[in-house]
């Protein structure tokens, strides 16, 4: 098999500069050191700058950027956890959680005090809100041995949450044409240990809306909590629906949702680094504190997870939200299912493809004719960067601010019929496959007993300086 380092440089900086082998006697000049940087980030913003990449770039805009990193700047040596030397952190995180909150309509509650927290990303607001649901049942019913039911399509951080927390994880397959869950199944696998079911709001890989009412019935039915999975979807689903787009209900307007995870560092334009994670009722919010009384450093709190973090994530996040404002949201998200809608129309040109689920600002597609990875393989010469999915093999593109650029959809409609053209004539087996957040070659993906192999190899690649030549 082809080692990863094969696959992409790791390296490319390093005849361009000094490989630091360890701490320099005497620091660099910071001007140098600044200078190299802004030429780093330069190269690096090629790669997207062009629309061409899925995901990743929510907003793309470099002034947006820079004003959020100002506000950073101004917090970034603060530490959250001191809120006697950081107030300016509870106005910031009170408030996002206050704006997370009034966008995911927590105004329908009714005889419980919502509450929220603002997480590292995503993956911290999932495993956060699932070591809450098990604290919270293990103290109120009693579970000692808990499990979650999830769609097959909700994200690995569910995956990770029950391997962290022991937790027994339940997947649920989901129909292959709508990619939807169906709520029977999902109620086939609850039982009395049942700590929380989960939908997707939309899921990664198809962008799709799991049926959230039914699973908020069966929720309220079978007395388990329903955490609705919006790190993707939550800041772009609700100006969708305002702008008459067709979102089913998602939200706390539902009452058997107990909880949703929306990411600020996705669509809601901040930096990398935070999301919020949003509890219909306090009592879950409370089940994430932390707190050892006995020890000699003093009684510590913590809430949720995390110890120190930046008081600039906060303010940065806080920053994008009050800049960009409801108006803001809703006019990135028309451009946005506008060039979905006329990405999607593109794929449709073409016979050979097929559209996997109703796209939204998400769309997925395979072939029934040739291996999609082909098509993957030609874009990438072009520059194009999609995602992998897999059973069945596919490629997603979650639209983005960077793709409602001009020319985009035109590139778009020359590179594919292009790549479908090339597919067509290919024999041999495609290089790309598969892999989350972007789609490198030469891997099978299925072969598990190398997994961990090749996952020492990206590591390593990751986190090495080059050798010496
Ligand atoms: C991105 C994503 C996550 C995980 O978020 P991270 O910020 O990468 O940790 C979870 N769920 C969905 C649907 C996502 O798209």
């Amino acid at each position: 098999m082809a080692g990863m380092s094969d696959l992409f440089d790791a390296h490319p900086y390093q005849d361009r500069y000094p490989v630091q082998r360890g701490l320099p006697e005497q620091g660099r000049p910071k001007a140098e050191i600044l200078a190299e940087l802004r030429e780093m980030a330069a190269l690096e913003n090629q790669a997207w700058e062009t629309g061409q990449c899925s995901g990743t770039m929510y907003c793309g805009d470099l002034d947006h950027y820079a004003f959020l990193t100002e506000a950073f700047g101004l917090f970034a040596h603060q530490n959250a956890l001191q809120r006697d030397m950081c107030p300016s952190a509870t106005r910031f995180e009170g408030e996002i959680i206050a704006m997370a909150l009034d966008l995911m309509h927590a105004n329908a509650i009714e005889g419980t005090e919502p509450a929220g927290l603002v997480t590292s990303g995503g993956t911290g607001s999932i495993l956060q809100a699932m070591l809450s649901y098990r604290d919270h049942a293990r103290a109120t019913r009693g579970i000692t041995m808990p499990n979650i039911v999830k769609p097959e399509t909700a994200h690995p951080a569910f995956v990770k949450a029950a391997h962290l927390f022991g937790l027994e994880l339940r997947v649920v397959p989901v129909d292959p044409a709508t990619t939807l869950v169906d709520p029977a199944a999902m109620a086939a696998r609850i039982d009395e240990n049942t700590i929380a079911i989960i939908g997707s709001a939309g899921n990664y890989p198809y962008g799709t809306i799991d049926p959230i009412a039914d699973l908020s019935d069966l929720a309220l039915a079978r007395g388990v909590g329903l955490h609705v999975d919006g790190c993707l979807g939550g800041f772009i689903l609700p100006f969708g629906e305002e702008l008459g787009y067709a979102v089913p209900p998602f939200d706390f307007r539902l009452p058997g949702v107990t909880s949703i995870s929306a990411d600020t560092h996705k669509y809601g334009y901040g930096l990398k680094g935070t999301s919020s994670l949003l509890f219909r009722d306090k009592a879950l919010r409370n089940a994430a504190y932390f707190y050892v009384l006995d020890w000699s450093g003093g009684k510590y709190f913590s809430p949720g997870m995390e110890g120190s973090r930046s008081d600039g994530l906060l303010a940065s996040a806080w920053a994008s939200l009050v800049a960009t404002g409801r108006a803001g949201y809703r006019a990135h998200a028309q451009e946005i299912f506008a060039t979905c809608a006329a990405m999607v129309d593109v794929v449709r040109e073409h016979p050979q493809l097929r559209l996997v689920g109703s796209p939204t600002f998400v769309f997925a597609f395979t072939s029934d004719d040739f291996d999609i990875y082909h098509v993957a393989d030609r874009m990438k010469t072009r520059g194009w960067r999609f995602n992998g999915l897999q059973y069945p093999d596919g490629l997603h593109l979650a639209v983005t601010r960077p793709q409602t650029r001009d020319g985009v959809v035109d590139r778009f409609r020359t590179d594919l019929a292009d790549a479908v053209a090339y597919a067509q004539e290919q024999t041999g087996s495609a290089e790309s496959t598969a892999i989350y957040g972007g789609i490198p070659g030469g891997l099978t993906a299925d072969v598990s007993t190398f997994i961990e192999s090749v996952m020492e190899q990206i590591m390593d690649a990751h986190q090495s300086v080059p050798a010496p030549r």
